[in-house]
């Protein structure tokens, strides 16, 4: 089947021959019917065991499951498809077939951004209530929260469902991804596979899809706000309803704590004066993030989101954060007693819910839930007329349903983000640490500088020690892809290097010298190379490139090209003009959207095939303009393959892996 692109921001044009495997398992119903999905491609670098192999085999166990049971009551479909590492390629192919979009009803997708951790619902088709309910009554154990969906339509990737789904079929997409440092590895492989995931992710495809063999397609009519509790039970509400619902709380809260200050007697300036010491901890801890982030980037760890020091970091950040709160505290003395401590808590609390609601509200409920625990304990707390000191019980419900609520999603944030955000992952340990600090009001001031100033040297212990161990081992390998580049034009080669320090392996044996003067951006498509090193001149099949015609209107050309890749199995073609000289680029028809690098505009056509592609470009002014294409191969000539030794153990290939890269540049 041939494939082009079909999503008006893409970068890349995709020419390439995929083959999708579509089984169907006839049911009774015939229409609509429930589809099973995965992709069974992976990235050159790595074997993809689970991502997404394992998405696949599963599909084939539910298969066998669903089949043992009889007729179904409804068809269920399987789609394995093809190139979704190279742009969701099959997908698109499939999501234009009309048989499939007509008898379709539903997509149930599985994926891999890791090899281990809870198989996640992190993300569904909006309006998603009806597809929720399903989810809570068939799945025993859920892992799942709006947090992840909302975090993960703010980012730039797509797996096979963003497809469907812009299709108008509604869908669930399950992933794990704990074990990110394997993930696009050769490591991905069955020896690094958790079978807990694999498991965890059968029980949930098998569930939901019998779910929806017996109570149908569920109809959704509005987005939901919703979190599993200790992986047992989901709460779901209304998104609609969550401003409202938060403003509610927030008004109770004010009243409750109007009578809570008046029945205590307490200070409101002392009240401020504690609310003004969370604002400090807070603020103290994020700045010690912001300040590990320069530190993180000598270290060479900036593009490893996951360092073998990742235990000792987080240990810094916690120890950090807790320092930065006690000596907060310590700055507003007289005012941080216990009851007013926890009037401030409550306050900040009622802040982040406010601001969320507005800002994020698929996440209110991380305030909210904390927030109800302070309403409902602190009505208790008046009516049966406890002393002042009971008020800790309250706090300490706060504390453990917080705890409870935010320690999974603060765990899951490193597993997504690693170190790649210092400033939030100290923020996020700021937050995890926050509804303890009433507690520090009980310790005697002498205690609590005692704690400041140890939590302080911890701190800076962990961070030291995260500076000297190393930052890169075989289980957190740093990610290093080796290129041999020719440069067809000037007659040069040179090798490569696309990762931020050079692996100690090559130290001695190959002259890498930082690649200060070109970035070159054409590493896999849009990479940079940080290092080269001297090379000979072997013999490469060069790309060609064609004038087919040309027009001139005004002050732009418009001029087509036949470009065609030197070899027959090129990974992907990039063609680059200088920066703001291209007005627009088609790719056999199809308009492509270039991305600006470095001086360069740069878009690629993955797999071209040996016939290439017909190339119209609408370009700036009447000088000849100069063009770029580099062909990329898997794998680098014979002669350069024992390189490769030099980068075992702290160091592994990643993405497209090893590349030759022939480039050529002509005027147009
Ligand atoms: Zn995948």
């Amino acid at each position: 089947m041939k494939c082009g692109s079909v999503a008006p921001r893409c970068l890349i044009e995709a020419r390439s021959v995929v083959e999708n495997v579509v089984a169907e398992i006839p049911g009774r119903e015939r229409t609509p019917a429930v589809a099973l999905a995965s992709h069974y491609d992976s990235v050159p670098a790595g074997p993809g065991a689970a991502d997404d192999t394992i998405g696949a085999a599963v599909m084939i166990e539910v298969a066998r499951a669903l089949r043992s049971q009889g007729t179904l009551a409804r068809s269920v479909w399987l789609l394995f498809t093809d190139g979704e590492e190279m742009g969701l390629l099959g997908a698109r192919v499939l999501a234009r077939d009309p048989e499939l979009r007509e008898r379709l009803g539903l997509i149930v997708n599985l994926e891999a951004r890791g090899t281990a951790g809870a198989s996640l619902l992190f993300e569904t088709s909006t309006p998603n209530d009806g597809l929720l309910r399903a989810y809570a009554r068939s799945v025993e154990r859920p892992v799942t929260s709006s947090v992840f969906y909302a975090a993960y339509r703010e980012l730039p990737n797509d797996t096979d469902l963003s497809v469907f789904v812009r299709a108008g079929l509604p869908g669930v997409n399950f992933a794990f991804i704990e074990g990110a440092t394997r993930y696009h590895t050769p490591e991905d492989d069955v020896a690094h596979l958790s079978l807990e995931s694999v498991q965890h992710h059968g029980e949930q495809a098998l569930a939901f899809v019998r779910d929806v063999l017996t109570h149908g397609i569920p109809r959704s009519e509005h987005p939901s706000v919703f979190f599993d509790v200790l992986g047992r039970w989901l709460v779901q509400f209304s998104l609609t309803k969550a401003r409202t619902l938060t403003v509610a709380v927030v008004a109770l809260s004010l009243v409750l704590i109007g009578v809570l200050v008046r029945r205590l007697r307490l200070s409101w300036l002392r009240i401020g004066g504690s609310f003004a010491a969370y604002v400090v901890g807070f603020a103290l801890a994020v700045a010690f993030g912001l300040a590990l982030d320069p530190a993180l980037y000598r270290l060479h760890v900036a593009h490893q989101p996951w360092p073998a020091t990742t235990p000792v970091l987080l240990a810094a950040l916690y120890a950090g954060a807790f320092a930065a709160f006690a000596f907060g505290t310590s700055l507003f003395r007289g005012a941080f007693e216990p009851a007013c401590a926890f009037v401030a808590e409550w306050g900040a609390l009622l802040v982040f819910a406010l601001a969320t609601a507005w800002l994020l509200p698929e996440a209110v409920f991380l305030w909210l839930v904390p927030l109800l625990v302070a309403v409902i304990g602190t009505v208790g707390f008046l009516v049966s007329r406890a002393p002042a000191s009971a008020l800790a019980i309250v706090a300490l419900g706060v504390l453990v349903v917080a705890t409870v609520l935010w320690v999974p999603h603060a765990a899951l944030t490193v597993h997504a983000f690693g170190f790649a955000l210092p400033a939030l992952a100290a923020g996020i340990a700021a937050l995890v640490l926050f509804p303890l600090v009433p507690f520090v009001a009980h310790l005697g001031e002498r205690t609590r500088r005692i704690v400041a100033l140890g939590c302080g040297a911890a701190c800076v212990a962990f961070s030291l020690l995260g500076s000297l161990l190393p930052a890169h081992s075989a289980g957190a390998p740093q990610r290093a892809n080796i290129g041999y580049h020719v440069d067809a034009t000037r007659g040069a080669a040179r090798l490569l290097l696309d990762a931020p320090s050079v692996p100690p392996g090559f130290h001695g044996n190959v002259a890498f010298t930082r690649n200060a003067d070109d970035r070159y951006p054409w590493f896999g498509i849009i990479q940079p190379a940080f290092f080269r090193a001297p090379a000979d001149r072997l013999e490469q099949p060069v790309p060609s490139i064609r004038e087919l015609s040309r027009e001139s209107r005004a002050s732009e050309r418009v001029i087509e090209i036949a470009l065609a890749p030197g070899s027959d199995d090129a990974l992907s073609l990039v063609l680059g003009a200088p920066r703001g000289a291209l007005l627009e680029a088609f790719v056999e028809g199809e308009r492509v959207v270039p991305l600006d690098v470095a001086d360069w505009s740069l878009f690629g056509v993955v797999s071209p095939g040996a016939a290439g592609v017909r190339v119209r470009l609408r370009v700036r002014g009447e000088e000849p303009l100069p063009v770029r294409v580099v062909e990329h191969r898997s794998g680098l000539p014979p002669r350069y393959r024992a390189l490769s030794v030099f980068r075992n153990g702290p160091a592994t290939q990643s993405q497209l892996g090893d590349l030759t890269m022939v480039s050529t540049d002509v005027r147009l």
